[in-house]
């Protein structure tokens, strides 16, 4: 597998470690890591910080976002793909999108070169999380009314 997905997913089970969500990301420039993060809204009590989010945090102000790849373990929020286009970071590495769509045609549309991996060890992290973690994990995706202990009519986020 790619090393920096690699990266991301180890980012990801660190915050599962900790107690919160497992979404990792890192910033990859010519061929280096520059950043990486995971989602601590669990850990910091703070909404905002999504994976991607604390991973461009992370990378401080690195002046151009020229031939940066930004990579995450799950297909990135509206949140974060705000952050993409707004930065110009033209191309996200996501390791699925199938637990969560996310919002590629959002990137797409900007011009975004947009790579979904969908990868089994991604979608099981992130499945075992949701099923154990249900309120925690439609809490961050804007779906906190949602507690239903039943993953099957959770919400048609969930595609299976
Ligand atoms: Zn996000």
């Amino acid at each position: 597998m790619d090393e920096f997905m690699q990266a991301a997913i180890a980012e990801a089970k660190q915050g599962r470690q900790e107690g919160g969500i497992p979404i990792g990301s890192v910033l990859v420039k010519d061929g280096k890591i520059i950043g990486q993060g995971h989602n601590k809204r669990v850990q910091d009590s703070d909404p905002i910080t999504h994976a991607e989010i604390d991973c461009l945090r992370n990378a401080g102000r690195i002046g151009s976002y020229i031939g940066t790849t930004l990579y995450s373990t799950l297909m990135p929020c509206y949140l974060c793909a705000g952050a993409v286009v707004q930065f110009g970071i033209k191309k996200v590495i996501a390791g699925e999108s199938k637990t969560f769509p996310g919002a590629k045609e959002f990137m797409v549309s900007h011009g975004v070169e947009v790579v979904d991996l969908s990868l089994d060890e991604c979608e099981q992290m992130m499945i075992n999380f949701i099923e154990t973690n249900p309120q925690l994990w439609y809490e961050d995706i804007g779906k906190s009314e949602r507690i239903s202990q039943n993953i099957s009519d959770l919400s048609p986020i969930y595609r299976d």
